[in-house]
Order: structure tokens, then C-alpha cells, then sequence
């Protein structure tokens, strides 16, 4: 068969123009067949034509594992943390807030301030400032009110801070286990851009057993969440649009913890960890003092939204490279 490319660009374009016919697809495999084109351009070339051909979508996963002191991460046999560590930024000597409970420490990740400003001071969620400091899916949906935003939590009280309209879908449920089957679920089915889910059960593993890398029970909790991290990562790479999506994804804790407590202003329950893994993230050691409140800041900026200065945030980005 003689055919111009010409020709065969006409033929392409038509093809792309009217989907499969019989008469096209048969064409096509003649095409194929002849090696005058491969299947993967002509799979290529029918794709429907938008932007999003070229740029890949940023998207944002945050998992936020109550309670988990960075020592004991170390320790505990983490393959799924280990591989995302490798694939990022990290670091294990990161600080949250000075009030270590976890309303202030999770509203301190999400709206990228500390507890002067959100004033979030307990668990009890008083008064929270959300009109100056709102979670940063307000932010999210005021900049790019397009993109969907899902939080899927064990301990349902962070939801407090979501005003109606930041988040497309907000769930609660009574374990660990349960989360991870419906946060799978939306990855791997749903249209998400960012979503934060939120693990509890190495928190009640601490408060049972003791917080720290000398618990063997406490260790098994860190471990069984490594694991939902695992089925979190696998549900995301099955995505249907998955090679053309650009996922930064960021693990983290609210606190630490000692004995079978946290709250105060201690090393031990205000060392936490932080990780940033994906393509766009900064391989190694964050060498700088890294914060709970930079997780807002870090992903917004993942999300291409400017951070306003007259946002007042504290955080900073850590662990994507500087613009
Ligand atoms: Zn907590
Ligand atoms: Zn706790």
C-alpha cells in the first residue's frame, strides 16, 4: 500500500472526527497491520483534544495518621511509607503546634495557621476563627472552584472546620478499615483532585499501650496503617486518567505522644513527621525546620492557587522546589 502522509493525516482526522465506525476500525487495523502507524499513535490521536493533553492535572492526597510519633515510624516495618520516602521529601523532626491535641494540631494542617490565629485551643472546637482562617478547601474552592474536594476521617470532629460548600464529599466512620474502603473507592472510581483522609487507630493504640518505638502494639498499629497506605496508593495508580494526573502526595500526624497521653508542650508529642512524594517533590532530607501548618501551604502551591499575603498563613512550602 503507497499512502502519503498526507493522505494518511487526512484519514487520521477523519477517523478522530467520526469515533469507531466498522469502516475506521477496520482502516485502522489495515494501518496498523501495514506498520504505517502504530496502534499507540492512533490511540493517541483519538484521544478527545483538550488542554489537558499536554499539562497533566495536579492533584493532592493528604494522610493524616493520628498519633504518630516520628521514632516509632522509623522503627515499625512501613513498605508502603519506605517507597513514597524514597520517591520524596521528608522529615521525622517536623513540629506541630505547642497545644499537641488533635483539634488544634489537625486545624493547624489545614488551615496552614497556628492556634493564635484559628483558635482552635481543644478538642472541643470553640469558636473556631474560620471566617479569617478557613480549612484550605475554602480556599481551594474560591480559587478553582472546579476542582473536587473529598475529606474521609475516623475521628469525625476535624470535619468541624469545613464550612458548607468546602468540601464536595464529607465522611465519618468508626475504624480505620472503614475509611480505607471508602477512600479506595473515590480514588479509584471518583473525579478527585484533593482529598484528606485521616487515620486514628495508632492514636488508640498509644492511648492503650503506651506512644512510642518501645511498644510492640504500637508498632503493630503504625504497621497495619502502612498497610492502608499500600491499598490508598494502588487505588490511586488505577485510576482510569492516572498517566495524565500529577499526584503530590503528603503523609503526616497530628502529634505524638507519651505513655498514654499527649497535649503538652513536649518534644516527645510535638516531634512529628512529614513526607511530600510524587513527581514534583524534592528527593531527601528537608534539611530546614519544617512545620504541621506548611501541609496547606505545600499543597495549595502543588495546586497552582498563589498564596495571598493577606491570608496571614505561617506555614511555608516544604519539600517541592523553590520557584
Ligand atoms: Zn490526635
Ligand atoms: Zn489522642
Amino acid at each position: 500500500m503507497n499512502i502519503s502522509s498526507g493522505t494518511l493525516h487526512a484519514l487520521i482526522l477523519l477517523f478522530l472526527l467520526s469515533g469507531i465506525s466498522p469502516f475506521l476500525q477496520s482502516y485502522r487495523n489495515i494501518l496498523v497491520n501495514q506498520h504505517l502507524v502504530t496502534s499507540e499513535y492512533i490511540t493517541a490521536v483519538n484521544q478527545p483534544i483538550n488542554a489537558n493533553m499536554f499539562a497533566k492535572e495536579n492533584k493532592v492526597l493528604i494522610i493524616g495518621i493520628d498519633g504518630c510519633r516520628p521514632d516509632a515510624l522509623l522503627k515499625a516495618n512501613t513498605i508502603f511509607i519506605d517507597k513514597l520516602i524514597e520517591n520524596g521529601a521528608y522529615s521525622f523532626k517536623a513540629r506541630t503546634d505547642e497545644i499537641s491535641s488533635s483539634g488544634t494540631c489537625w486545624t493547624g494542617m489545614l488551615t496552614g495557621v497556628w492556634h493564635n490565629k484559628h483558635n482552635v485551643i481543644s478538642n472541643e472546637y470553640k469558636n473556631p476563627n474560620m471566617d479569617e482562617y478557613p480549612h484550605f478547601f475554602h480556599r481551594v474552592k474560591l480559587a478553582k472552584p472546579g476542582l473536587s474536594t473529598y475529606s474521609i476521617a475516623h475521628w469525625a470532629p476535624v470535619h468541624k472546620i469545613l464550612q458548607d460548600g468546602d468540601a464536595d464529599v464529607i465522611k465519618s466512620f468508626q475504624s480505620d478499615d472503614s475509611v480505607t474502603v471508602a477512600a479506595t473507592k473515590y480514588l479509584s472510581e471518583a473525579d478527585v483532585d484533593i482529598m484528606f483522609i485521616h487515620f486514628d487507630e495508632v492514636d488508640h493504640a498509644g492511648h492503650t499501650y503506651g506512644y512510642g518505638p518501645e511498644y510492640e502494639e504500637y508498632l503493630k498499629a503504625i504497621e497495619n496503617a502502612d498497610q492502608r497506605v499500600g491499598q490508598l496508593i494502588s487505588a490511586l495508580e488505577s485510576r482510569q486518567n492516572y498517566e495524565n494526573e500529577n499526584w503530590l502526595i503528603m503523609i503526616s500526624t497530628d502529634h505524638g505522644g507519651s505513655e498514654t497521653g499527649h497535649g503538652k508542650n513536649i518534644p516527645e508529642h510535638t516531634t512529628i513527621f512529614y513526607i511530600v512524594s510524587g513527581k514534583d517533590a524534592i528527593k531527601g532530607e528537608i534539611k530546614k525546620q519544617v512545620f504541621v501548618i506548611d501541609v496547606t501551604v505545600t499543597a495549595l502551591t502543588h495546586l497552582q492557587i498563589d498564596i495571598e499575603p493577606s491570608w496571614n498563613l505561617d506555614g511555608q512550602v516544604s519539600g517541592l522546589p523553590e520557584s
